[in-house]
């Protein structure tokens, strides 16, 4: 096939509006998979991902199309990670396309992902296909979101597709305007190879395996590549497509989407947005954009038996191989024992992670709340970066402390601004701009410290605004704030696991919040437990578990055997996620306790 007849594109959408669900009747319209191989949402593969709804991994697809006036097409679908986590993989999967469809529920109009995507993709320099889905719904006002797409982004309504990806509505219009609306690819064969590598992933027979985008150039098996980013060079043992399951190929061309083996051990080496090219005949200067990942947010991993220690070890050993962006070291801890402190790209990654660490590895987990990066200026004119509270230096020694900073734009019906302000005041946000959509939806942008978004921002905002409002976030820089640490001790002992870093102005009160809190997630023992808030020395709040009075088994014995074995039982399960901790047996919810909390 000809490289003007090769379409390179994405679907982009707010998480929900359709976008698996088109791809589905894309694949099946090409005849890409069988009816044996077809089941629903093909491209989430991961069982984490289905569950979730959620795609976490790109991938892309080779579909043949045979346009109504009988030329032969070879479409790439690229699928992109939904989240605000993932932005730049989505950004990299992007630029491996020249037009994206950019879907919009017809019931639930724009939303704060619609509008970061609509945004990478101009960044990209792609053409746009706007699409409404979803206009079987009762409650669908297609009218009312093609003049939202109008206002807001600056798309000609009259362009827009009316579509139902569930009943086949629209779907062959699209594939009709991917034709003629999205150019094909621009690249040279003659010119050196550059790939751009826009996923990878580890294989254990194989080696990572490298999803590549052929910008300019060609490459073959038996090819030397060389990694732009590294230097490295490898050798290509294995080339193919997906179609969308691996079909081997001798060569990838120019405007070609597929992947090589190489015998890569380790996906660090291939990092999205890096450049592949050739080691005779190299290209001069790599695709733009490349841009290193630095994680975000930080938490403490400690497996609850302490002989998992090496268990959880290999597991992040294992998952580091297929996810660049996942950072760990190991931490000792007095309270928690050996663990490791790991650094992820979002709250949502970070959940990820831990998910798939207790199902795939079987290993049960205490993990700590999550932390950003302080920068800390101490009294010395030293400036040393603090991800882990517990390695705040004292009080006396610093000078300032500087936290990360985002611009969080919330987008709301307008009658809920009003509790939409309250919680990011009370999140120490600045307000900066604010912007009616039409008559009823709302564009608030403030900015916020990412400590705040860490802690139960997206929560409270879901839970104020009933659901409606969507929300997306950017990091903007490091700004000085007022923060101390605040220790926690249980009968006395500090314990390094709970300590927390909080704003001057909040600490007494999160400090009287967290004792209670504790005081009511930590069963009673057989003795009395303070449980006090504390910076430096001094004690801010107090709160006392109570002894425990009788032994919960003993009023069973003669009884019901039966009974008593279920109880057994039941406080086996709930001791699963159970930390001896000094002297006192600590749950899990407890190191989450912070995050709850106002
Ligand atoms: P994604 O998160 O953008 O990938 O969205 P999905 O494709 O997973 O769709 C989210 C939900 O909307 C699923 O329950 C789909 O069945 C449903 N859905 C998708 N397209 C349509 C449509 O055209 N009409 C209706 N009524 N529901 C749809
Ligand atoms: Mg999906």
């Amino acid at each position: 096939i000809k490289q003007e007849n090769v379409r390179n594109f994405s679907i982009i959408a707010h998480i929900d509006h359709g976008k698996s669900t088109l791809a589905d009747r894309i694949l099946e319209k090409t005849k890409a998979l069988t009816q044996r191989q077809m089941k629903e949402q093909f491209l989430d593969a991961m069982d984490l991902e289905r569950e979730r709804g959620i795609t976490i991994k790109l991938n892309a697809v080779q579909l043949n199309y045979k346009h109504k006036n009988e030329e032969d097409y070879l479409f790439h679908l690229i699928d992109t990670p939904g989240h605000v986590d993932f932005t730049y993989e989505v950004s990299r999967s992007l630029a491996a396309c020249e037009g994206a469809v950019l879907i919009v529920d017809a019931a639930q109009g724009i939303e704060a992902q619609t509008l970061a995507n609509v945004y990478l993709a101009l960044d990209n320099d792609l053409e746009l296909i706007p699409v409404i889905n979803k206009i079987d719904l009762p409650n669908a006002d297609p009218d009312r979101v093609a003049q939202e797409l109008e206002d807001v982004i600056g798309i000609d309504k009259d362009e827009v597709i009316l579509a139902s990806a569930k009943d086949d509505i629209g779907v062959d219009e699209i594939m009709e305007r991917v034709v003629s609306d999205i150019p094909s690819p621009s690249g040279k064969m003659e010119n050196p190879l550059k790939g751009l590598i826009f996923d990878s992933m580890y294989d254990p027979y194989r080696g990572v395996i490298t999803y590549i985008c052929v910008k300019e150039g060609s490459v073959k098996v038996g090819d030397k590549i060389r990694l732009m980013a590294n230097d490295k060079e490898f050798e290509v043992n294995e080339i193919g497509v997906f179609r969308p399951n691996p079909v081997p190929q001798d060569e990838l061309t120019v405007g070609e989407v597929g992947f090589l083996t190489a015998s890569i051990k380790n996906v660090s080496d291939t990092r999205v947005g890096d450049t592949i090219t050739l080691a005779k005949n190299p290209a001069e200067t790599p695709l733009p954009g490349y841009k290193r990942l630095n994680p975000m947010v930080f938490c403490g991993l400690f497996p609850v038996d302490s002989n998992q220690y090496n268990d959880l070890r290999e597991a992040l050993e294992r998952l580091e191989l297929n996810d660049s962006s996942l950072q760990y070291d190991a931490e000792s801890s007095q309270a928690l024992g050996f663990g490791f402190r790991c650094g992820f790209l979002g709250l949502l990654h970070m959940e990820i992670i831990q998910e798939r660490i207790e199902r795939e590895f079987n290993i049960s987990l205490i993990t700590t709340a999550p932390s950003v990066i302080y920068e800390v200026e101490k009294t010395d004119g030293e400036t040393v970066e603090v991800d882990n509270p517990s390695t705040m230096p004292d009080t006396q020694l610093v000078q300032e402390v500087r936290e990360p900073f985002v611009k969080a734009t919330v987008m709301v019906p307008n009658d809920y601004v009003g509790p939409v302000m309250e919680i990011a005041q009370k999140k120490r946000g600045q307000f900066v701009d604010m912007q009616y959509l039409d008559e009823v939806r709302v564009n608030v942008v403030y900015h916020i410290p990412l400590s705040e978004i860490v802690y139960d921002f997206f929560d409270k905002l879901k839970s104020k605004t009933k659901g409606y409002a969507s929300f997306d976030y950017d990091l903007i820089g490091y700004h000085a704030s007022k923060l101390v640490k605040m220790d926690i001790l249980l009968n006395g002992d500090t314990i390094d696991a709970l300590s927390f870093i909080v704003h001057r102005d909040f600490a007494y009160e999160r400090g009287k919040n967290i004792v209670d809190k504790l005081k009511d997630l930590i069963p009673r023992q057989q003795f009395e437990v303070p449980v006090q808030a504390a910076i430096g020395n001094k004690i801010i709040a107090r709160s006392t578990i109570k002894a425990l009075k009788k032994n919960v088994l003993s009023k069973l014995y003669g009884g019901d055997v039966t009974r008593k074995r279920k109880l057994l039982e039941k406080q086996k399960e709930g001791k699963k996620r159970m930390k001896m901790v000094g002297s006192v047996e600590v749950p899990q919810e407890a190191f989450m306790a912070v995050l709850e909390m106002n």
